[in-house]
């Protein structure tokens, strides 16, 4: 088989949607298990759509969760330039050749012939009146030479076969037929001089040699345009697979309110890229049996198009959610300090020149108490300041403990005189203590927990108190017992 290299092509028009980064993620994950080629393309000649800053927040998307690509921009490659709007002579040599072959046209029809072609059309009882009419296919070759000589603006249409069923195949789901009667004349080149996205996408596929397109199934409607285009230039087509739909929880589209935000939005959110990139991969595709949590090597070696199923996905954000805790808690507390140490800063719980090495133990007792990267932070206040308010369910428990101020007294008084203060030494304390009294760790443990945390569960105590320190731990100790 030939090389396989695919494409993601994206229109600088906002933000990358996690649909759009579904589409990059499978067109990557078929490049790399087929030892192929994925390029980045920016299909930007909808001028009126482009968005600045578009194209950074793409790139840094992109590359946050580790998709990056063999040839596009900033990375080139022999099929440059990757951004269609420099590539307009290309398009506008090959919207020629149709013109000369006779299988596309020059129109000069005006936007208030055209609009009120529509408006007529609209009106009319037969719905399948639609479309352009066709009016300038007639002009004479004399009459099209004498508007073109006197300047007369227009854009140049490809000449749409009557009658004629038109058939490709999807790996997804299998042969796909439209009527070419249901297609107008479409637009390849625009008076402006800037191609229509069938025209580019054509071209560019060709001439970057893609051999699958693998993009969203709402461009299915556009196959049979891209059939036609390639047929009219006597090129071989690309394979193409259509991925499903991605549906909101409520079994909508996916709008920014029901989970379509974009990447960095996730990325902000505290969510790991590695947690997103595994998420996207089950939308629509399966590795075969249950499994679900996969590392990157795993899903390369996995990924196969026939196990991508044409029915629609659900974005289950509560299952992002979930495997999100998974790799944090899977994470190392070195990983997660680029993230958690900011927000410590800006929590004032700590300066930015705060030891790393004294953080890490920290994040590391507590991450796997985190759905979020960015809750992280918040579990961690009461390592770095005392309690400002207590746990009402926990203070309501230990007002039924009638020995409670002695056992926090003595444990205090036990601390304090503490030679050699560690985590160890805290822990044989809190044993011997327990033992010599006859009490069980709920009666020990936990209110030393309440008093000196403030919450009700979290790491072993000894470990914290050891970070926190001997004298922070007693003070806070004698606070609570005085606050009694
Ligand atoms: N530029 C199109 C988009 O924004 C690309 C569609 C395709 O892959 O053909 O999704």
């Amino acid at each position: 088989m030939s090389e396989i290299r695919v494409r993601f092509a994206p229109s600088p028009t906002g933000y990358l949607h996690v649909g759009g980064a579904r589409t990059a993620l499978f067109n990557y994950l078929f490049a790399k298990k087929n030892g192929g080629k994925f390029l980045l393309r920016i299909e930007d000649t909808d001028r009126t759509r482009y968005h600045e800053g578009a194209l950074d927040e793409i790139f840094t998307s992109l590359r946050w969760m580790g998709l990056d690509w063999d040839e596009g921009p900033e990375v080139g490659g022999d099929c440059g330039p990757y951004f269609q709007s420099e590539r307009l002579e290309l398009y506008k040599k090959y919207a020629d050749e149709l013109v000369e072959k006779g299988l596309a046209y020059h129109c000069f029809c005006s936007s208030e012939r055209l609009e009120q072609l529509r408006a007529t059309q609209e009106s009319s009882e037969n719905p399948q009146a639609t479309g352009y009419d066709r009016h300038c296919r007639g002009l004479s070759a004399d009459e099209v030479k004498a508007k073109l000589a006197a300047g007369e603006p227009s854009v140049i249409r490809l000449k749409i076969p009557d009658s004629q069923t038109i058939t490709f195949d999807d790996v997804i789901r299998g042969k796909i037929s439209f009527e070419s009667d249901t297609l107008d004349d479409f637009v390849l080149l625009k008076t402006d001089g800037f191609p229509t996205y069938h025209l580019a996408n054509v071209i560019d596929d060709h001439f970057m040699r893609v051999s699958h397109v693998l993009r969203g199934d709402e461009w299915i409607t556009s196959a049979p345009k891209h059939v036609l285009l390639y047929r009219a230039f006597g090129w071989e087509t690309p394979i193409w697979a259509h991925l499903p739909v991605i549906l909101s929880e409520t079994g909508g589209k996916l709008s920014k309110r029901k989970g379509a935000a974009s990447v960095m939005d996730y990325y902000r959110e505290g969510v790991l890229p590695h947690a997103l990139f595994n998420f996207l991969a089950l939308l629509g595709w399966s590795p075969g049996d249950d499994k679900e949590i996969m590392t990157l090597e795993e899903m390369i070696e996995l990924f196969t198009l026939d196990r991508i199923g044409a029915k629609p996905s659900v974005f289950d954000s509560k299952k992002l959610e979930w495997m999100n805790g998974h790799y944090i808690t899977e994470a190392s507390a070195e990983t997660l300090l680029p993230e958690v140490k900011p927000a410590l800063v800006e929590l004032c719980y700590i300066n930015a020149d705060y030891d790393d090495s004294k953080l890490i133990p920290v994040i590391e007792m507590m991450k796997g108490r985190s759905k979020k990267v960015t809750e992280i932070a918040g579990t961690l206040n009461y390592f770095f300041v005392k309690p400002s308010e207590f746990d009402e369910g926990s203070m309501k428990k230990l007002a039924k403990q009638d020995n409670l101020v002695e056992v926090l007294t003595d444990i205090a008084n036990g601390i304090e005189s503490l030679t050699d203060f560690s985590a160890e030494s805290v822990d044989a304390l809190f044993h011997s203590y327990m033992e010599t009294k006859g009490l069980g760790f709920g009666k020990v443990g936990m209110p030393i927990r309440v008093a000196i945390t403030g919450v009700g569960g979290g790491p072993s105590m000894h470990d914290v108190i050891a970070f926190i320190g001997k004298e922070e731990s007693v003070a806070r100790l004698r606070a609570f017992i005085e606050m009694k």
